[in-house]
């Protein structure tokens, strides 16, 4: 026989529960996945009342002891606190109930102690819902991406996430549109300089953002119904990473025109905004229907230009410039050297982001 010596590990959630008012499975997932005696629920000011109250009821009801904890914002010091309760309490599994910097917290505990996380998103702002990374400050309050667990269980509540501001939902549902040039840059850099690639997570990515874009008339404001529609997408475009073993399905020059944002000008806008309108210019840069990924936008109510950002004609372009230095292995449209000032400012003129 041929050597061969290709092999690869893919993790994923073994449960992911979606819909109205799901949030009441919280004990009977806990049960199925063999978890007994104390949870530690970790939550926020805000999403204690939305969430994190309920799934310790559950939780209680059903026989667990549930203690809940009310973090801060995602810092090394405040996972340190999270991890530190957790063993106060002998926590045998951990529950994030909250948005996205709740979550991160209780999966970067949870990797640490080596506990199972489960998950209850109460907002939907990104496509990193079952991913096993967490986004948390350092001591210098500079974000980076830390080792976490996947959650076993993911418990998408659309009644909770629809009380979210709309302002995450669609940012969500941006970043998933935002597959739509990765995927091309994938296919550039897998072509040109031989990457890995992965004709499975090409077509899940792919699936996620055509769905996002094929509803995005019924993807609006005060609708549960909208939640329904984005947030399987969502979770599938985070999957479609988990099966190519890297984030290459869903992250492209759009993604490190975001993050050329975040060092010129943090805070301003989410990152699924932000990768929206990147998604625009690079479509453009490819020769894609970059006026289809715009109106796509629009229709959801995800920012399309500068202004929308909070973000000034110069920091766009200086953005621009920068992007294909911020991970230089990261081969896409914008190459080895960028875009030039000139260019970078033609192309946010033409396409109407400045
Ligand atoms: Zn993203």
């Amino acid at each position: 026989m041929p050597d061969f010596r290709k092999a690869k590990a893919m993790v994923f959630p073994r449960r992911v529960v979606a819909g109205s008012n799901v949030v009441d499975q919280i004990a009977d997932i806990a049960r199925d996945f063999g978890l007994k005696g104390t949870a530690l629920i970790v939550t926020g000011p805000f999403t204690m009342k939305v969430a994190g109250k309920a799934v310790a009821g559950f939780l209680k009801d059903s026989g667990y002891d549930a203690h809940l904890y009310e973090t801060g914002l995602a810092t090394l010091e405040n996972v340190d606190k999270v991890v530190k309760v957790a063993e106060e309490i002998k926590a045998q599994f951990i529950v994030g109930a909250g948005g996205g910097s709740k979550i991160d917290q209780a999966k970067a505990a949870a990797h640490r102690l080596y506990l199972p996380f489960i998950s209850v998103p109460t907002s939907a702002s990104h496509d990193g819902l079952a991913s096993p990374k967490a986004s948390i400050k350092d001591g210098s309050g500079r974000p980076g991406s830390v080792d976490a667990v996947m959650p076993i269980g993911v418990l998408a509540d659309t009644s909770i996430i629809a009380k979210a501001p709309y302002r995450f939902l669609a940012s969500g549902c941006a970043d998933v549109i935002a597959n739509s040039t990765a995927l091309l840059d994938w296919q550039l850099a897998h072509r040109l300089r031989g990457e890995e690639f992965s004709s499975t997570a090409y077509a899940i990515s792919t699936m996620c953002a055509t769905t996002i874009i094929e509803s995005a008339s019924i993807i609006k404001k005060n609708l549960e119904e909208s939640v329904w529609v984005a947030i399987k997408p969502m979770i599938s475009s985070g999957l479609s990473m988990s099966i190519a073993g890297s984030s290459r399905p869903t992250s492209g020059s759009e993604h490190l025109f975001s993050h050329a944002l975040d060092g010129i000008a943090p805070g301003r806008a989410l990152h699924g905004e932000q990768c929206g309108v990147g998604t625009i210019m690079m479509m453009y840069l490819h020769g894609g229907g970059w006026k289809q990924i715009r109106d796509s936008l629009s229709e959801i109510g995800a920012p399309t230009t500068a202004a929308q950002l909070n973000l000034s004609r110069d920091e766009v372009v200086q953005a621009l410039t920068m992007a294909h230095t911020i991970r230089p292995e990261r081969y896409t449209i914008l190459g080895d050297r960028g875009l030039s000032p000139e260019s970078a400012e033609k192309v946010a003129t033409l396409t109407g982001v400045i």
